[in-house]
């Protein structure tokens, strides 16, 4: 039963309806101001022209043939330009007109539209939404296709168009669950085929993260490429403890170090990374660390060297475990740390950083 404007005597109500079929608006209020409803909806009436309806029913029609444009970008301002400008402009002169006109908008895209995709290599930061860079963002609002890290959070996933296709590449700092050689093939695919695809990985695209091997892959097949470069976890983590990563009279270098290659514990000039002052971010040095304290100390590294690990860093839930390099296999232990972790030598926490790191502190 619907009682005119009686919302309680009424089951059900009905929204106000500009109809211009197939496109359909639907206005409500749930019955909290039908007036309100009806001047949206005569103002709606006076705003888009009578033939709305056909237009979008010749654009129906034409799709097909629209499918020979690249999908993306080259699609996209086909149609928007269909819809806003020769649509609009050529309905005046009839329906045959509209669909001549389809036919030579279709035909100026076609000769214009890029043949190739491109790809965008794009660093994802450490997972702290903010620290997206800008361009990065815009990229994530262009892309067609989304090819992301295991690291890349779930909130920068959701900056990506809604119509986005979103790929996992399943890869963790150890290993991967796609092989490379498939992450290469699924870039080269979907940019063959000319889409604009971004390869998002977490941190800096260029740190520890086999960006030239992808690199190699466009390279081979003729696809164009770019990259923007993100805040590495070495720079977060830095952040996090409040301190440098260099430091006037400390250390004049600070080294970006992996814990873990391909062929197993990576090996490092032991020599000088033992050195007092020294700073070093090891990438992937939680398995690691056994092997490299022994590496360490063996070089003749004092056992009370700082070191710290930031796990999860720039993130709600980021942890610090403030240790020495004697002490790090069992701090390690204890923290149980089952997030992505940077260990940071010869850097402790600043004693001023935020009271509630304290806490999170294990001596
Ligand atoms: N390209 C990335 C590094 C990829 S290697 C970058 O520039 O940061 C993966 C390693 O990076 C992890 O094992 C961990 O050591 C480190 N890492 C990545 N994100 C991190 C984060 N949010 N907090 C701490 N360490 C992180």
């Amino acid at each position: 039963l619907n009682i005119v404007d009686n919302l309680e005597g009424s089951d059900f109500i009905t929204p106000a309806i500009v109809d211009r079929d197939p496109v359909t608006i639907a206005i409500g209020t749930e019955g909290a101001a039908p007036v309100l409803a009806r001047q949206i909806k005569a103002d709606l009436e006076a705003r888009l022209p009578s033939s709305l309806g056909a237009l979008a029913r010749i654009g129906k029609a034409f799709r097909h043939a629209a499918d020979t444009l690249p999908m993306g970008r080259a699609r996209r301002a086909f149609w928007s330009e269909y819809y806003t400008k020769t649509g609009p402009a050529s309905m005046s002169k009839g329906e045959a007109a509209t669909k001549a006109a389809l036919d030579t908008l279709l035909a100026q895209h076609l000769a214009e539209a890029p043949a190739e995709g491109h790809v965008v290599f794009a660093g994802a930061g450490p997972g702290d939404p903010e620290l997206l860079t800008l361009k990065a963002r815009r990229a994530l609002h262009e892309a067609d296709v989304v090819i992301y890290d295991r690291l890349v959070s779930p909130a920068i996933l959701e900056l990506a168009r809604r119509e986005a296709l979103m790929l996992s590449a399943g890869k963790e700092g150890f290993g991967a669950a796609m092989s490379q050689a498939d992450i290469n093939a699924l870039i080269v695919k979907h940019a063959s085929a000319g889409a604009q695809v971004l390869r998002l990985k977490g941190g800096d695209p260029a740190v520890f993260a086999r960006l030239d091997e992808e690199i190699e892959a466009c390279e081979a097949h003729d696809i164009a490429f770019s990259i923007i470069p993100g805040i590495t976890a070495a720079s977060a983590s830095a952040a996090a403890l409040g301190q440098s990563l260099t430091k006037r009279g400390r250390n004049t270098e600070a080294r970006l170090v992996t814990g873990h290659d391909m062929q197993g514990y990576a090996d490092q000039d032991w020599k000088s990374l033992a050195r007092a002052g020294e700073v070093a971010a090891i990438y992937m040095g939680k398995r690691a660390a056994r092997f490299i304290q022994g590496r360490l100390l063996m070089h003749g590294a004092a056992a009370n060297t700082p070191v710290s690990l930031v796990e999860n860093a720039s993130l709600p839930n980021q942890r610090i475990v403030a240790t020495t390099l004697g002490q790090l296999p069992s701090a390690l232990a204890e923290a149980a740390l089952t997030g992505p972790a940077l260990t940071l030598l010869g850097l402790a926490p600043r004693d001023a950083v935020v009271p509630t790191l304290k806490q999170e502190v294990a001596q």
